[in-house]
């Protein structure tokens, strides 16, 4: 029988027309999806188009002062190993490294950012007083000594499961900031910084109590403290009678002072802080016969994510992402 060359080209067009409709409900086809958290929507992964995921950061070097172009993902190893213990529970260290992420894409010129304001042409400085702190693996392995290996393994760990996850609000990066400690509650972003964002509310962030740097003490005889403030404000303060020259005038929300007078001058509690080099502004004031005693509780700014809290939040169970929206409210965890 002669074969009909029509018939064979209509038979080879619905076999492809199957074949292309049935591949498309082949399990598996699909890209590699994380898996979704099970709480709520807006903590699912949404993979954007991204082309720049090995990017590179500009990093002024501060301890060498130099500028270097580090991978951003080996960069923010150095971060989480600078910013958080690395005995920290997995996922608060996974949290501590999609903030750092955040917080070096919202900086970089090339998401938008305006770079370190103190250095030409860098994107961040490793100075923790700055942007944010990063260690070299030399550093780590001083730190660390028998030790290095697991803490970086584990490190590691916590960038590599988070690649490329950042926080977003409305689409773009958010502003990040993080503390240490704090003392029971997170403080609102514009008692600390002048501006407001929608994504810092005060949070309570519980299970800090028995952290390290829960409570500190600065105690300083009654002239010391004073001699400070006159070489800072020109203002001399009786020595004998601190008690009454000090006055809290206001609290903010999460109970920390907002404002405080000293010798008739008001001054930011924030600025009193510095001053005296104290913990936080949740402070409580000592008054001895010759010695002041200001006592305080947590330690850092308190805005946004609480290092430690993220710990104790690890420890009951919860994940990275639970962590971080707790802290961030309203983000999404998107991909730079
Ligand atoms: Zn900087």
């Amino acid at each position: 029988m002669k074969p009909n060359p029509k018939g064979i080209l209509i038979a080879a067009l619905i076999l492809l027309l199957i074949t292309s409709v049935i591949s498309r409900f082949i399990p598996g086809e699909e890209p590699d999806m994380p898996e979704p958290a099970e709480k709520e929507e807006r903590d699912e992964i949404i993979i954007l188009p991204n082309t720049q995921k090995e990017a590179v950061i500009a990093m002024y070097n501060h301890w060498e002062k130099k500028l270097v172009k580090i991978p951003l993902e080996e960069y923010l190893v150095g971060v989480v190993a600078g910013e958080m213990p690395a005995s920290f529970e997995l996922e608060a260290l996974k949290a501590q490294a999609v903030a750092a992420r955040t917080l070096a894409v919202y900086q970089m010129p090339a998401y938008g950012g305006k770079g370190c304001s103190r250095h030409a042409g860098a994107d961040v400085c490793s100075s923790y007083a700055h942007c944010q702190d990063w260690i070299s693996l030399d550093h780590m392995r001083k730190n660390w000594g028998q030790n290095f290996e697991g803490n970086l393994n584990k490190i590691q760990h916590a960038v590599q499961e988070t690649k490329g996850q950042i926080m977003t609000y409305e689409g773009k990066p958010i502003e990040v900031f993080y503390h240490s400690t704090s003392n029971g509650k997170t403080e609102e972003v514009s008692e600390v910084f002048s501006n407001s964002l929608p994504y810092y509310t005060t949070v309570d962030s519980t299970g800090e109590e028995n952290a390290p740097m829960y409570e500190g003490s600065v105690t300083l005889k009654n002239s010391e403290f004073a001699d400070k403030f006159h070489s800072r404000y020109g203002i001399r303060l009786d020595p004998n009678n601190l008690a009454s020259q000090i006055q809290i005038n206001s609290y903010t929300g999460s109970g920390r002072i907002r404002e405080i007078t000293v010798g008739g001058k008001r001054l930011r509690a924030t600025e009193f802080r510095l001053l005296y080099g104290l913990n936080s502004t949740d402070i409580t004031f000592i008054f001895g016969k010759d010695t002041i005693t200001m006592k305080t509780k947590g330690f850092g700014h308190g805005v946004g994510m609480s290092q430690s809290g993220a710990n104790y939040m690890a420890k009951q169970g919860y994940s990275y992402k639970d962590i971080l929206l707790h802290y961030y409210r309203g983000v999404e965890i998107d991909h730079y």
